[in-house]
């Protein structure tokens, strides 16, 4: 069964993680910053913070910008529900942007629509780059400049794009960005997630909320330490550290993360001319972007195609391959239409949602592999 994604591993990746299993430190070891270091150099960010997922980095990046009730963030309809969540775990509000009908990321055009008529202006917002294309990243940081809220950016998609010239990740255009190492994604440390930010005041927080709110740096203290035992908790923290062993993995995979990027774009491209007679729209790139392909959209023309996509799916499947689909609007989730989402006003997104289909794509398929899946997807639209 060939699935949408799957990770390598290579046997450098085991023989890290070994020894650091043979070493003194499995959590809160030097490993740990090893990885932050490759990931923010990387990037071109100042500094990074890693966490036990991209969920948790979600949160402290929000609990960092003080995030809290009274605020709204503000995000694209289409991602992971965990892009919303995190300022649900703040006790702040969440809004939706649609998408742009092109890219499906977050429309800068409805964002400054919306921000010139909305009642209650974000404190944050996020935009998603969905699939790893970056979002209009530079208009966003116009529009934040003169709307006067911060911008996080969710990149859990995009390790290893670009745009602009630089790598996303990179805090140009925002104040933090956050990545997941979940093995589905670019890059993976099992579970695992990191937050990038050029900002110290941020990034003193980030190491805050990380460990219980708990420092052993003086100069963060209230008064003099009572003694080298000493530590005071400043905030309400959480435990989101990530261990050492996940850390090894991290900083193991970082060195094949181009190889990794290069690979998927080619087989991007390669989708892109297989697919040419299918009744299938293949992805549209904004200028100035270039994707990391965490994962491959097509959008099917129903109209063309005498099934259902649930059809689609079962035959695919019956034939060996799992479709998929990133992703159901957020704002039509149970939990969200609860709070009164108006869903007339997410056309796109859900235009989109009625289309989309996610490919198989991932560092390991094979030319063969992907050649079959297009052979069969046309068995099964004709
Ligand atoms: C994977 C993902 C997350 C959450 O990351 P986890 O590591 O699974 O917690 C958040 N946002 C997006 C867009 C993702 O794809």
């Amino acid at each position: 069964m060939i699935y949408y994604g799957k990770q390598s591993i290579s046997e450098d990746d085991i023989q890290e993680v070994v020894k650091v299993l043979r070493s003194d430190f499995l959590t809160q070891g030097p490993t740990i910053e090893r990885f932050e270091k490759r990931v923010a150099e990387y990037c071109g960010a100042k500094y990074a913070v890693a966490v036990s997922n991209g969920t948790a980095a979600l949160h402290i990046a929000c609990l960092a910008a003080g995030l809290g009730k009274g605020d709204v963030l503000w995000t694209s309809p289409i991602t992971f529900v965990a892009s919303a969540n995190c300022a649900r775990y703040c006790g702040a509000d969440v809004d939706f942007v649609d998408i742009d009908a092109n890219t499906y990321n977050m429309s800068v055009e409805v964002l400054e629509e919306k921000l010139r008529s909305a009642k209650r202006r974000p404190q944050m917002v996020v935009p998603v780059h969905l699939a790893g294309q970056s979002c209009d990243m530079k208009r966003i940081h116009e529009l934040a400049q003169e709307y006067g809220f911060m911008v996080m950016e969710d990149a859990c998609h995009a390790m290893g794009a670009d745009y602009l010239g630089k790598k996303v990740g990179c805090c140009e255009f925002s104040d933090m960005a956050v990545f997941s190492f979940h093995p589905v994604k670019i890059v993976t440390t099992g579970e695992g997630g990191m937050v990038l930010t050029n900002n110290e005041g941020l990034y003193q927080r980030l190491l805050l909320f990380r460990s219980h709110g708990i420092t052993r740096n003086p100069d963060l203290m209230t008064h003099e330490a009572d003694g080298p035992w000493y530590y005071q908790q400043l905030e309400l923290g959480f435990n989101y550290r990530m261990t050492d062993i996940q850390a090894a993995l991290g900083y193991s995979q970082m060195k094949r993360v181009d190889e990794f990027v290069a690979r998927r774009r080619e087989l991007a491209a390669r989708y892109e001319s297989l697919l040419a007679d299918l009744p299938v729209r293949t992805p549209y790139v904004l200028e100035g972007a270039e994707p990391s392909w965490h994962i491959y959209v097509v959008r099917v023309d129903f109209s063309k195609v005498k099934k259902s996509r649930q059809q689609i799916f079962k035959e695919m499947r019956e034939r060996g391959i799992t479709l998929n689909l990133h992703y159901i609007p957020v704002h039509t989730q149970p939990y969200y239409k609860k709070q009164g989402y108006c869903v007339e006003e997410y056309p796109a997104a859900l235009e989109y949602y009625k289309e989309a289909v996610t490919l198989p794509l991932y560092y390991g398929l094979t030319d063969e592999e992907q050649e079959m899946i297009v052979k069969r997807l046309l068995e099964v639209l004709k």
